[in-house]
This record gives C-alpha cells, structure tokens and sequence, in this order.
C-alpha cells in the first residue's frame, strides 16, 4: 500500500489523473518569472515557469478568462476528463513579456495578466522593486503585442492601493479608472467584466462596487479550487510558490490527496 501511495505522491501524471476527477477550476496565480531573484511567493525562475507550463500543456485543460466567466454565469462547470486551469499573473512586470510570454506562446497557452494600470508604459515601480532598473513594468506596446497572442488584460486598480483603507468612492475611483484606461488602450469588453483585488485585500464596499459595475469574476488571493457554487466575486486562487518544489505544487492542485510523514493517506 504504501509503496503505491509513494508512486502516486511522486507521479506528476497520477496527481492530476487523481485532481481530474474533482470538480473544480484551479486558477494559477504568478507574478514575477526572473531569474535575478532568489524565488519566493511572488518570485518563479524561468525554468520552473516552464516545466509548470509544459505539464499543464499535456496534462490539463488550460481554459481563457472568458470560459472562466461563462462557467460562473451559466454555472456551465462540467465534469471534464481532465483538470481545469487558469493561468493569470498580476501586476504587469515587464519580465511578464520578456521570460512569460515567450514560454505561454511555445506551449500556445491562453493566461491573463491584471495591469496595476498606472504603473504601466511609466517608470513607475511597485514599492518592494525600488531597487530595479526601470522600465520594470510593461509598456502598452508590449501589452498589445501580447493581446494579439492568446494573453488577455484585466484591471487591477490604477495605483494599486490596499482598498480597504479606502473609503467607497476611493475605492471606486481606483476600480473603475484601471478598467476605463484598460478599455481605452485594448478595446476589449472583458477589462469591463473581471477584476483582481491588490493584495487580495477587500471589503463590503468593494464586493457593492463589483456589483454596481456588473464585474462577473472577481478574483482574491484566498488559496483553493473553485467549485460551481462559488462566489464569483471572491474566487480562491492557487499561488504558484517559486519556492515549491515539484510535489509541493502538484499537492496545492490537488489538496484532498493528502499524506503524512508516513505516506499514509489521510484523506
Ligand atoms: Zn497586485
């Protein structure tokens, strides 16, 4: 027994077979791909990006944001052969086109990139990447150079401020301005339809705005796979640690496989 438990906590291939028959979408969360930082949460090398994106090419179905949108609206999720994923990276660092796009383009894979839109064709820097040589954040050329390749665009606020230290029309403002830039600069219906929380942070406030403006998906940073019943506006996402090693992650996309020390399962 434990010796076919061990195959299956070492199979890649196992693993999702196991996740395919969950109902569910696992919606990836990236930010940075470089290899002139040590990996961390918000950190994954190049090579790394590309054995992940290379396994969800064979083994899962990598779905666009607009099918995520339709599975919510129609509670369409169906029970497919294999494991559903998104792929999306926030922020809009510009070695998102330099390192990712050429790897999501290899592999012909649909992701979404939310744009802090503000930072955007400027050499503005998020806080935590004062230290890095400018531009650090994308361009539009390069966003539009990317539009035309199978990535699609969200807002994610313009200056990517903790909402809840705002007020409501604060927080309104920041929401519908990134979607008002990102509209005018892609012409894209979906920048009207999805969002992304900074930080994941967000309040009753910003869940009353996502429905003022009709936001059909909204997505957090609170770990887990989607089921049908979810609340489309506070969707969980799966962070792709680029600290993790291979089991570590194929273990965040298939939670109820759960083993102890012993490699007993206790699920
Ligand atoms: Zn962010």
């Amino acid at each position: 027994m434990k010796a076919i438990l061990g195959t299956i906590l070492n199979g890649y291939h196992s693993l999702l077979h196991l996740l395919s028959n969950s109902k569910g979408v696992n919606i990836l969360m990236y930010h940075r791909i470089n290899d002139d930082f040590p990996p961390s949460d918000l950190i994954i090398s190049i090579k790394k990006f590309w054995e992940q994106m290379k396994y969800f090419k064979k083994y899962c179905d990598v779905v666009g944001i607009e099918e995520l949108c339709h599975m919510f609206e129609n509670k369409g999720m169906r029970c497919r052969r294999r494991p559903q994923v998104v792929i999306t990276i926030d922020d809009g660092y510009r070695d998102n086109y330099l390192n990712a796009y050429p790897i999501l383009r290899e592999f012909n894979l649909p992701a979404t990139i939310f744009l802090a839109t503000g930072f955007i064709g400027t050499d503005k820097r998020m806080l935590r990447y004062e230290h890095m040589p400018v531009p650090d954040m994308l361009s539009w050329e390069e966003v539009k150079i990317m539009k035309e390749n199978n990535i699609t665009f969200g807002p994610h606020t313009t200056s990517h401020p903790h909402l809840c230290e705002l007020n409501y029309t604060e927080q309104r403002v920041e929401i519908e301005s990134s979607m008002h830039t990102l509209y005018q600069q892609l012409s894209q219906e979906i920048a009207k339809s999805v969002f992304c929380y900074p930080y994941g942070e967000y309040n009753e406030d910003t869940l009353k705005i996502m429905k003022e403006l009709r936001i059909k998906i909204a997505l957090t940073t609170n770990y887990g796979i989607n089921c049908p019943h979810e609340n489309p506006i506070e969707l969980k996402r799966i962070s792709a640690d680029g600290r993790d090693g291979r089991t570590d992650f194929m273990r965040k996309l298939a939670p109820d496989i759960v083993m102890d020390s012993s490699g007993e399962n206790r699920s």
